[in-house]
């Protein structure tokens, strides 16, 4: 992979988290995250699911910031973003989906169900729409949210999409 090509993929992973735009990532994205993912599903924040969301995108934030904002200023910049969450979680996939977990659980149930487990379940129409809502272009959320129903029935499983998530992040290869 050439370096513009390694370029242009790790803009598109800051992009997705760089919610507001404004080149840093900081805790307001991941709570603009979880705004627009309750306005675009009709969830209250001040209710079970709307308090789980925004719990998980804090604890998101805070595992972020404490891979990769290295100076401390509460702001994950671009070379922070890369030297820390790319480079630091090639090596170690599992903590990525450790702290992306809790919010990718409470996106779920709010886009899907929460099953009798305790594991949250949704459509793949459902996300979809929560891809889009963050930013994703529509191309690019049907087929991400097309290839993440392995079995075809129709609905996505939180597993699935914790592990898509992390293998996104974290792993950084040519295209096919
Ligand atoms: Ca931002
Ligand atoms: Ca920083």
């Amino acid at each position: 992979m050439d370096s513009a090509e390694y370029e242009r993929k790790i803009a598109h992973r800051f992009a997705a988290f760089d919610q507001d735009g404004n080149d840093y990532i900081d805790r307001a994205d991941f709570n603009a995250a979880a705004a627009r993912l309750l306005t675009e599903f009709g969830t209250k924040a001040r209710c079970d699911k709307g308090q789980a969301l925004y719990t998980g995108a804090e604890a998101f934030w805070q595992g972020m910031a404490g891979i990769a904002d290295v100076d401390g200023d509460q702001r994950v910049t671009r070379e922070e973003f890369v030297g820390g969450a790319v480079k630091r979680l090639r090596d170690n996939p599992g903590r990525f989906a450790e702290i992306a977990r809790p919010f990718l659980r409470a996106a779920i149930a709010v886009a899907g169900s929460t099953e009798t487990d305790g594991s949250t379940v949704a459509t793949v129409a459902a996300v979809e729409r929560a891809l889009r809502v963050l930013g994703a272009e529509e191309d690019v959320a049907s087929t991400a949210a097309g290839s993440l129903d392995t079995d075809g029935d129709g609905t996505i499983a939180e597993a699935d999409v914790v592990a898509a998530v992390a293998a996104y992040f974290t792993v950084i290869e040519p295209d096919a």
